[in-house]
């Protein structure tokens, strides 16, 4: 998951990046912009597939489908 933190006084947001990397790049523009104001603003969750969860994906997509071709052959010459 990929997050992207909004200043709460403007218009600022963080680019996307992990939770800790997110919140750390907010809290240094609020350092640097509005000192001595507590950091506010909202927190943006982007919920991507990574290049691992898909290539999981596309594996199990092609076991079921082996397991229905094999299911599918195996009736198939039962009738034969
Ligand atoms: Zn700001």
């Amino acid at each position: 998951m990929k997050y992207r933190y909004w200043c709460g006084e403007c218009g600022f947001k963080t680019p996307w990046a992990g939770e800790s990397e997110g919140r750390l790049a907010q809290l240094r523009h609020y350092e640097r912009w509005h000192g001595g104001i507590a950091p506010g603003g909202h927190r943006e969750v982007r919920c991507r597939w990574s290049d691992r969860e898909r290539a999981c994906l596309a594996v199990a997509c092609a076991v079921v489908l082996l397991v229905v071709l094999v299911v599918f052959i195996t009736s198939w010459r039962h009738q034969l």
